[in-house]
């Protein structure tokens, strides 16, 4: 219900949540009501988005700063944690510089926050500036970035509607993104395209599926090769987009011309029928799309297999039309926003590389500093370094010490730092190992945009005043960079309607977007300064990188970092439809809770019985990194030799038993292959 301390507004924001982007709005009695908005037009929303004002009137809400004395942390005036926090940010960088600090930012906060962050960072002099987009889609931003030139969706949900065929590989829109899901792609299928989906574990994605490949984890290369190969023999080749649009061809036919299509079907775990068929389906469709999710990014393969995807849709003309295109969904509602505007350690607002002299020469000229040249650190390498050359953080809104691999490590990793300070609405895990935590505002308290999946920037508006002490996260980030900085007067801002106008001056990405002109709809980039509106299908005439070609590229299996020793299984970690993320907002709604309070490790039935363990039993699930206690869910759905966990529960830490192996380029981490031994748990 109401709190009566506290002012409500119904005004039509975003969901806080997926990156689907829907429309919502505080609708009485604590709860949230779908709005008609630019996604959902007809105010459509999920069980998470019905949710999201659960989290606000928490009570467990930070409402008050916390600093740490003698290891515990303890309420304190907003100036006495601030000074804190300043003193040891500045002690930091004056013993060993800026670039000992690393920056976390937030996925799930709005555009001008994350822009007004990664600028404090790199004002004060370092690049190390990265969000957990480094945890999610890094691999996938890379590879279509290389060979297209832009790592977002290529097209865009309403044209995906109109598609022939949906390759969908390693992603469970059905519970992941259900608006997109049930308004785009189930009405396409519905419509009669195919609907391929390639995952080890049946879902209600699959439930569409005409042809479903379980492929096996770590084997997505082998699985994309195979198609390939089906295409190239059986001619379903669209010949004159590879001779106008693309380089590389006979190179790419040499690689493939000597596999064997059923034997490496079945090295990838999946029957060659079906994999021909799901061939034929996505190269005879006159539109197929395919759409990618983190089953394809998270492995130390990630950016190869999206590279092998990628083949896919150039050898097939299935680029630059509507209906086609690679197109991997966002799982934050600002995942792609953060990206956008540069928070990131590799490139400023827009993708413009650090390396570049005259992207750091524009920026120059708003901020009257020029970055630094050299890229900083991701977020994952950054851990590896706490206490060596990086001492200190700032983490805005996210929760490593629960979401980052190896997290058992992590958490160590934290307490060797001179100085952490969080910025978030409850006490997480991560916040738990900081010296000081500052209350941050929440979606349903803040004005600003966010970019939602398909490129579409959206307004958020406040719903209600914040709770307590709590502060707006803008104000505290100005505040930080004012006091941080030698350039005080570059963090002035009169609101987020300002720190957006900047940014569509430094981002070329942005430069014809206003707040008026997004008003109630929504403006998707590229949107240039001299056009009338944003660009809908990318790489039509060209592609982003400028050239009117892009390569076929070979691509060779990598073999996952773990290897299975006598008797050990396959983890792969993924999501559930009514919990999100490290479920620090999720956990705390009583209505998702009620729809799923744990976690259960899902094991096929032979499996179970080799090991003695039937459905609800408690089980270990341990390696050489950890060992986590979870209930056995005996199911089919998963396949043989691979079980699968959420990583949405602080308890069980699953997270503890996941690798720290990165893809050398996106540094990504394999979430999605790490063996271990499944034992029935010891009585307690
Ligand atoms: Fe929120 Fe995504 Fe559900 Fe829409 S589909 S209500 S954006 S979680």
């Amino acid at each position: 219900t109401d709190d009566p301390d506290r002012e409500f507004d119904a005004q039509p924001t975003v969901c806080p949540f997926c990156g689907v982007g829907c429309s919502i709005e505080y609708a009485g009695n604590g709860t949230t009501g779908g709005t008609d908005g630019p996604v959902n037009e007809r105010g459509e929303i999920c069980p998470k988005g019905a949710a999201a004002f659960d989290v606000v009137a928490h009570e467990e809400r930070l409402t008050e700063p916390l600093v740490r004395e003698h290891g515990h942390t303890v309420t304190a005036p907003w100036d006495v944690a601030m000074d804190r926090a300043v003193e040891g940010l500045r002690s930091v960088v004056a013993e060993h510089g800026p670039d000992a600090v690393q920056f976390f930012a937030s996925s799930n906060c709005t555009n001008e926050e994350n822009y007004v962050f990664q600028k404090l960072a790199r004002v004060l002099g370092t690049n190390n500036v990265d969000n957990c987009a480094r945890l999610c889609h890094a691999s996938t931003v890379a590879a279509m970035g290389e060979r297209l030139g832009a790592g977002a969706m290529t097209n865009t949900l309403d044209d995906l509607a109109t598609t022939d065929c949906l390759l969908v590989t390693g992603a469970n829109p059905a519970e992941q993104h259900p608006v997109a899901f049930r308004s785009y792609l189930l009405p396409a299928v519905q419509d009669g395209a195919t609907l391929v989906h390639v995952d080890p574990r049946a879902n209600d994605t699959t439930d569409a599926a005409d042809i479903h490949l379980p492929v096996r984890p770590g084997y997505d290369i082998q699985l994309l090769n195979a198609m390939t190969a089906v295409l190239l023999k059986e001619g379903l080749v669209d010949e004159s987009f590879v001779a106008e649009r693309t380089t590389g061809r006979e190179a790419l036919a040499d690689h493939l011309a000597d596999l064997d299509v059923a034997a490496t079907a079945r090295e990838a775990g999946v029957d060659p029928d079906d994999l021909r068929a799901a061939a034929r389906a996505y190269g005879e469709a006159d539109a197929a799309a395919a759409v990618t999710g983190m089953g394809m990014s998270q492995h130390r393969s990630g950016t190869d297999n999206v590279h092998a995807l990628l083949n896919l849709a150039l050898l097939t003309g299935n680029v630059g039309r509507p209906g086609t295109g690679v197109n991997p969904l966002r799982g934050q509602n600002n995942v792609q926003g953060a990206g956008d505007v540069g928070a990131l350690p590799g490139v400023l607002p827009g993708y413009e590389p650090v390396t570049d002299p005259e992207a750091r020469e524009r920026v120059a000229a708003e901020w009257s500093v020029e970055p630094p040249a050299e890229p900083g650190l991701t977020e994952v390498a950054a851990t590896h370094r706490f206490g060596e050359d990086v001492h200190a953080a700032v983490v805005f809104g996210e929760n490593p010490a629960v979401t980052e691999p190896n997290a058992t490590d992590v958490a160590a990793a934290f307490e060797r730092l001179d100085c952490c300070v969080v910025i978030d609405l409850f006490e997480t895990r991560t916040a738990e190992l900081a010296d000081v935590v500052l209350p941050g505002s929440s979606w349903a308290e803040k004005a600003g945009t966010v970019t939602n999946t398909d490129r579409r920037v959206l307004r958020m508006r406040p719903n209600a005043d914040r709770p307590g002490d709590a502060r707006r996260d803008l104000d505290v980030l100005t505040e930080l960079g004012r006091r941080l900085t030698d350039r005080p007067g570059a963090f002035r801002y009169d609101g987020p309607e300002a720190v957006f106008d900047e940014l569509t001056r430094v981002s070329p990405l942005y430069a014809g977007m206003s707040y008026e002109g997004i008003g109630d709809g929504a403006q998707r980039w590229p949107f240039p300064a001299d056009a009338e509106s944003g660009t809908d299908v990318l790489h039509a005439e060209a592609f982003a990188t400028g050239d009117r070609t892009a390569p076929l590229t070979p691509v060779d299996p990598v073999p996952p970092a773990d290897e299975l020793g006598p008797d050990e299984l396959v983890l792969t970690t993924g999501r559930v439809l009514q919990q999100f993320n490290s479920g620090a907002l999720t956990r705390r709604s009583p209505r998702l809770m009620a729809m799923r309070d744990e976690d259960t490790l899902r094991i096929h039935p032979e499996d179970a019985a080799a090991r003695g363990i039937e459905d609800g039993d408690p089980v270990v699930v341990s390696n050489d990194r950890g060992r986590v206690r979870v209930p056995a869910e005996v199911t089919a759905a998963v396949r043989k030799g691979t079980v699968f966990c959420t990583f949405h529960y602080a308890e069980p830490l699953v997270n503890a038993l996941t690798g720290d192996a990165l893809d050398p380029v996106a540094e990504i981490p394999e979430f999605k292959h790490s063996a271990v031994a499944v034992a029935p748990a010891p009585a307690t």
